[in-house]
């Protein structure tokens, strides 16, 4: 007789009720769903002072930086918003197992946390909202990468698509690859590098400080993102051919490109110790990873510029969160953020 635990499967799962939890195969989405609990946060308790002086002073950021944190808070304020529609329009539909949707319903509610987030920061500093959230129309480099991942995932989001097929389950992969891989994984990483920089130097240290619980959380959503595309693989072997890993390293590849576009436009003088060269390093650098997490060989061989990015994914996170400052992360011997070479 088969069990039930052996008749689960990510996809396509008839045979099983989506509100049966127990027995739990996948107990990686429950891992993720627990972390992502542990990670727990919201914008108002991060005071935002020393940001809206510094924003308001007079020569208080030059005007290359100000421009740099504006175009972060216009990226992410919109992208923002895209990963939870899809998640929840698109992706939930499809997965119908039920630790992965109690892990799909978390990430949801992250992605309403960061949405939160920058209507804090716009609020807060008193930015016009008009500028902030068209900004995925106005400049180019963002409109670019945001049209892309639309473009990349449109199938999943047409109600008449099914996972019947093994085309249906490439197409879907080939989706979750630009929801999580390309825009979490890759998207995004620019902008914590750039606006994290600011948070190195003492500068804007609440936005700072959100970015960087941001970060820990989508570090989260990528791992449960990989780890969903492995399971369908494995479950699917069939979908795996040469043509598609190939089809997927190069939307990977364009992404990269994209992204690099992105810090080139932001950086354009290289500020905050900041270069483009540097960032287009760090992009090649995580792509490598992704494209090994999802079992592709890798592309670039760079080398990692920011080895103080991966200690702040890294950090464990204290219980008591909210007493436990950046600062005093200095004390545990991990990170020293005065002396720490960018
Ligand atoms: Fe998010
Ligand atoms: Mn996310």
């Amino acid at each position: 007789m088969i069990s039930l635990h052996d008749k689960k499967r990510i996809l396509n799962c008839a045979d099983t009720d989506p509100n049966k939890i127990l027995p739990m195969k996948y107990n990686w989405a429950r891992e993720h769903y627990k972390n992502g609990v542990a990670n727990n946060w919201t914008p108002e308790e991060v005071p935002m002072q020393q940001d809206v002086e510094l924003w308001k002073k007079r020569g208080g950021l030059s005007d290359d930086e100000r421009r740099l944190i504006l175009w972060n808070l216009g990226f992410f304020s919109t992208a923002e918003s895209l990963t939870a529609n899809n998640i929840v329009l698109a992706i939930y539909r499809h997965v119908t197992n039920p630790e992965c949707r109690q892990y799909l319903l978390r990430q949801a509610y992250e992605e309403a946390v960061h949405t939160d987030t920058f209507i804090y920061c716009c609020d807060t500093l008193g930015l016009d909202p008009d500028e902030v959230y068209n900004m995925y129309r106005t400049i180019p480099s963002i409109r670019d990468k945001d049209e892309f991942v639309v473009q990349m995932t449109k199938s999943i989001f047409d109600v008449r698509f099914e996972t019947k097929t093994t085309q249906d389950i490439q197409r879907f992969i080939h989706d979750l690859v630009g929801y999580y891989i390309i825009m979490e994984g890759i998207f995004f990483y620019a902008g914590f590098v750039m606006m994290l920089s600011f948070l190195r130097q003492n500068r804007m240290i609440g936005v700072g400080e959100m970015f960087q619980y941001i970060l820990r959380d989508e570090s989260v959503h990528l791992a449960f993102g990989a780890d969903l595309t492995n399971a369908i693989v494995d479950e699917n072997p069939e979908i795996w051919t040469p043509e598609f890993k190939k089809v997927i390293a190069e939307n990977i590849k364009k992404g990269v490109e994209l992204e690099i576009a992105y810090a080139n436009d932001c950086l354009p003088r290289g500020i905050l110790g900041l270069h483009a060269d540097a960032i287009k390093e760090y992009v090649q650098y995580i792509a490598d990873r992704r494209l090994e997490r999802i079992r592709l060989p890798k592309v670039y061989g760079s080398e990692n510029p920011f080895p103080w990015m991966s200690e702040i994914i890294d950090l464990k996170k204290e219980k008591n969160f909210f007493e436990t400052r950046v600062t005093e992360y200095q004390t545990g011997g991990a990170l020293d953020w005065d002396t720490a070479q960018i």
